[in-house]
């Protein structure tokens, strides 16, 4: 059956209410929140906070304490003594199923108190409910799947083998101990879920350190595992700066693994820093993902459905579609839809009822985006829409309408990730020259190919560089297959949602046994 354009929407809001649950603890008797350092809430002896507010609207929700160099070192030593224990009753020592279990409570707390996790999501990280409601059902999602995996890959010793006369040798896997989470904040929850999760179920115990612009989900979460009955410092919360708190993580030695999720430049920072002590690191990347539409699809139908992925999270989503290489038989056509679907956005506030494009995270991000859409006509692209800042009546937020760009496979006026509903749409005279334009990219973290001819689409997908290929889809995402990036989009490692996620938590060894030498 034939899909109405129309019906392919955007993701969109309902109209939202905090609960007062929400408020009350972004309130917190009158104090800033503080860190969560072996089960205690700290408020840190730089004696700093920062204001926690609603992109939307920039009204205050939350004062948080940010964490100094004193804190996370002892963070890491509230780590490492839950880790530890007394060398028998320590995180790492607990049976499997003991984890399981306790991270099957946390799922529980978590679900009951799903509206205030949605309310973190919308209001904090300024979501329109659909995408939030989504997010929040990762949750228990990412955690059932990393059970299973944790039930599947045993820990400790791996079978042995002979290496030689009188010498057997075998493997040994066992968590690294101290591992940290650096979280962007385009999706709070999910990467936190995405993090937490094997790192927990393989041994480790776990620092979290919330982007500055988002930090309530990552505290509410740690609340609610220390009511699930976690082991004080088995899930440690250090919010603050990047620059700060980010940097003290990364110089701590006794920090031995670290997955960080945001912005090449920063990741690449952050594991030369690691690398001076030895911290192992994973890095999950931007990215600049590619579209090709192929000459038998139906411009109408697939130039909305790009307009919905480009569009998810404002087009703040890392793997989303911002180029889009079409073919010029269809190209004019392929234009007007596009066009049409991104001036019909509705620009409003997130949590009222019909938003589909909303407020930036913040002023930083709005100059950025603003100049990378000057930067894009300096270079040649063509506006079909001019971008530029919008207006919402009674919401004082970061408000950017939506750009579109006409382009030529000769000129490059898209090489940097713009997080925003922005995409340069570039016509080709056939699938060679895309594919060769989509590869141009230094990033490689998603791609697309769209045609009626499946067959031929699964071909040409291969054949991207990107981590995350897809045909007549974007943005998916399933537990069991490896999400990660190329190029600068990511580092090595496996990347997340698959079982070597959860074997990249730990570390193995070789152990060699020989029988003693000299005895009969
Ligand atoms: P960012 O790189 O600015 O920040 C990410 C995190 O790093 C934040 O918690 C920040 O405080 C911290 N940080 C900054 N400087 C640091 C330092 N010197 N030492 C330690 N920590 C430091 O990224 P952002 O703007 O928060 O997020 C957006 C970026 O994340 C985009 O590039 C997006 O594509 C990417 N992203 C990638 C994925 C993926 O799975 N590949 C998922 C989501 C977002």
């Amino acid at each position: 059956m034939s899909v109405a354009p129309t019906e392919i929407q955007s993701l969109t809001a309902a109209s939202f209410e905090a609960p007062a649950k929400f408020r009350e603890f972004c309130r917190n008797g009158g104090e800033p929140l503080g860190g969560i350092i072996g089960g205690k809430s700290v408020p840190g002896t730089m004696n700093a906070t920062f204001e926690s507010c609603d992109p939307g609207s920039s009204q205050w929700l939350a004062t948080v304490y940010e964490m100094g160099a004193a804190e996370v070192d002892a963070a890491v030593k509230a780590a490492q003594r839950a880790f530890a224990g007394n060398g028998v009753n320590g995180w790492r020592d607990f049976p499997v199923e003991e984890r399981i279990e306790l991270v099957k409570k946390l799922v529980e707390l978590c679900d009951r108190d799903r509206d205030v996790l949605l309310a973190c999501e919308i209001l904090d990280g300024g979501k329109v409910s659909e995408l939030a409601e989504g997010d929040v059902d990762q949750i228990r999602a990412c955690a059932e799947y990393f059970c299973g995996v944790a039930r599947r890959i045993p820990l400790g010793d791996g079978p042995g083998m002979d290496v030689a006369d009188g010498v057997r040798g075998f493997t040994y896997r066992e968590p690294w101990g101290v591992v940290a989470g650096i979280i962007p904040w385009n999706y709070p929850i999910v990467l936190t879920a995405w993090f937490m999760f094997p790192a927990l179920l393989s041994g480790n115990c776990v620092l979290i350190k919330p982007a500055e612009d988002t930090p309530l989900s990552a505290l509410y979460i740690a609340k609610l595992a220390e009511e699930a009955g976690f082991p004080p410092g088995v899930v440690n919360v250090l919010p603050g700066r990047g620059e700060l708190t980010g940097q003290f993580i990364a110089e701590h030695p006794g920090v031995r693994y670290i997955s960080f999720t945001g912005s090449p430049g920063v990741g690449q920072h952050i594991l030369r820093t690691c690398d001076r002590h030895g911290t192992r690191m994973k890095r999950e990347m931007g990215g600049n993902g590619s579209a090709i539409v192929l000459e038998d699809a139906d411009p109408r139908v697939v130039a909305r459905m790009i307009g919905r992925y480009t569009n998810q999270h404002y087009g703040q989503t890392c793997c989303t579609i911002h180029r889009v290489y079409v073919d010029q038989k269809i190209a004019d056509d392929f234009i007007d839809a596009q066009r049409e679907f991104f001036a019909g956005l509705k620009i409003g506030y997130q949590g009222e009822e019909g938003t589909q494009l909303g407020a930036v995270i913040n002023a930083t991000q709005e100059q950025r985006i603003l100049a990378a859409q000057r930067e894009t006509v300096a270079r040649g692209g063509q506006p079909i829409l001019p971008g530029g800042e919008a207006e919402v009546a009674g919401h004082d937020g970061y408000y950017i309408k939506p750009a579109l760009y006409r382009t030529t496979p000769e000129i490059d006026c898209n090489p940097m990730e713009v997080f925003h509903a922005f995409a340069t749409i570039c016509p080709v005279s056939n699938s060679d020259e895309a594919l060769a334009l989509a590869n141009r990219s230094p990033y490689g973290l998603g791609a697309s190919v769209w045609t009626k001819d499946t067959e031929r689409g699964v071909a040409l997908a291969k054949q991207f560089r990107d981590g995350t290929c897809q045909v007549n889809c974007h943005n998916s995402i399933a537990y069991g297959l490896p999400y990660g990036g190329q190029g600068i989009s990511g580092g090595p490692g496996a990347g997340v949602n698959c079982e070597e996620t959860f074997t990249d938590y730990t570390q193995v060894k070789a152990v060699y046994v020989a029988e003693y030498p000299g005895e009969e």
